[in-house]
């Protein structure tokens, strides 16, 4: 029956930690997955989510289906956390939000939908990507190509490529963007290249389908939804798959939504019912403890505060690991530019390094990062921080 199945080569961010795992080396650093760890690095709990949980637990309540949209308290607090409260869009009915399994459950009802509703569309993510868009889009069944847009040379944005590649699409073909912190380069687009796309995706006709895993790591919860409020204060109609992983620390739980932002109401109510046909054809309904939880922190005024300023101390940490290993390193190749650490925004660097030097830091070092380069800024600390640049600045000399 299953003689032909092809094995499974494996997902090459796990398969890192895995490997991580398995290291007995004692001072093993793990800069590869995109989890915060702490200044002690343990992966943290929230106290603002601690609390939530306590509420939610006290107020007891039995464990019933949500329906297929997921928590009203929540869809409505993530509509207002991502065009701000009060904006026309929310206030004229044209935002459709549903709570999803983790952002990649919403990713993953976006493309279905999208192929359902635009099958003659091909999808266009940025060169290069988080690894999973390609595999998901391709599972729904669309073409992925991609549009330039990290700059080996520079460290930075090849943004006049980027809009060239996305000016000559076809009509209604799909633009994956990162809203911020983009994974895996860090590389962003500043609020001037925003403003300069916004006319491009409103003459070719394009479907902006942002991806916003890491509000509040660049550089504040409101500023890191720029590129959302821009396109929706623009008029444009798009899709925004956003996370509350890494912003509220709660990987497993699975808390995520979907929005799309729709130019009428009458089209929002058209596009809610279908997302809501494609998550019963999937897996029916959310998970009602994500949906409170996401409700409670965000719709209760303590929590809400607290919340903020505890992913405020996430982002000034990383601010400061940034600040560390590019001083660090500074020390050790006095002749090198690691302005990329300060430059690039939220969990991840592009090192630049190669494969084989990746391989080098793993080996003589003990020290992860994924194939690519990737760093995840978000596991230094003080105690591995010197460690680290020691092991880079020994494999970058040859
Ligand atoms: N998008 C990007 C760019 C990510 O990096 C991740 C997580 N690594 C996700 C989406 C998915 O996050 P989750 O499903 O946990 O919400």
């Amino acid at each position: 029956m299953f003689e032909h199945i092809q094995p499974y080569a494996g997902d090459p961010i796990f398969a890192v930690v895995a490997a991580f795992q398995a290291d007995a080396r004692p001072h093993k650093v793990n800069l590869s997955i995109g989890i915060y760890f702490d200044e002690e690095g343990r992966l943290p709990v929230l106290p603002s989510v601690q609390q939530a949980e306590a509420r939610i637990l006290a107020e007891g309540g039995a464990k019933g289906y949500l329906p297929m949209e997921g928590d009203a308290g929540c869809r409505a607090e993530v509509a207002k956390l991502l065009l701000g409260p009060g904006h026309a869009a929310i206030a004229a009915n044209r935002v459709a939000t549903i709570q999803t399994v983790g952002s990649s459950g919403g990713l993953k009802v976006g493309a279905d939908f999208l192929k359902t509703w635009l099958p003659g569309s091909a999808v266009w993510v940025s060169d290069p990507t988080w690894d999973n868009h390609r595999s998901m889009f391709e599972g729904s069944g669309f073409q992925v190509n991609s549009y330039p847009y990290y700059d080996a040379a520079t460290g930075g944005l090849r943004f006049d490529e980027m809009l060239a590649c996305l000016r000559g699409l076809p009509a209604r073909s799909i633009v994956l963007l990162h809203a911020c912190c983009h994974n895996p380069t860090g590389v962003d687009l500043s609020r001037e290249q925003w403003q300069a796309l916004i006319p491009v995706l409103r003459e070719r006709e394009l479907l902006p389908y942002l991806d916003l895993a890491y509000q509040g790591y660049g550089d504040g919860i409101a500023e890191d939804a720029y590129a959302v409020r821009a396109l929706a204060d623009a008029g444009l109609t798009f899709f925004v798959a956003n996370s509350f992983s890494k912003s509220m620390s709660v990987y497993g739980e699975r808390c995520g939504a979907l929005s799309a932002v729709c130019a009428t109401a009458a089209e929002a109510d058209l596009v809610l019912g279908q997302l809501k046909f494609t998550v019963r054809r999937i897996y029916s309904s959310p998970a009602i403890h994500a949906g409170k939880l996401v409700a409670k922190v965000l719709g209760e005024a303590d929590l809400r505060a607290q919340w903020e300023g505890e992913v405020a101390q996430m982002r000034e940490r990383i601010a400061g690991m940034r600040r560390a290993l590019h001083d660090a390193l500074v020390a050790r190749l006095p002749g090198r530019d690691f302005g990329y650490l300060l430059s690039q925004r939220g969990m991840f660097s592009y090192t630049g390094m190669t494969q084989q030097q990746v391989q080098r830091l793993r080996d003589e070092h003990a020290v992860y990062l994924i194939a690519s380069g990737r760093m995840c800024v978000a596991g230094l600390s003080r105690a591995n921080v010197e460690r680290v640049a020691d092991g880079m600045a020994a494999v970058l000399k040859g």
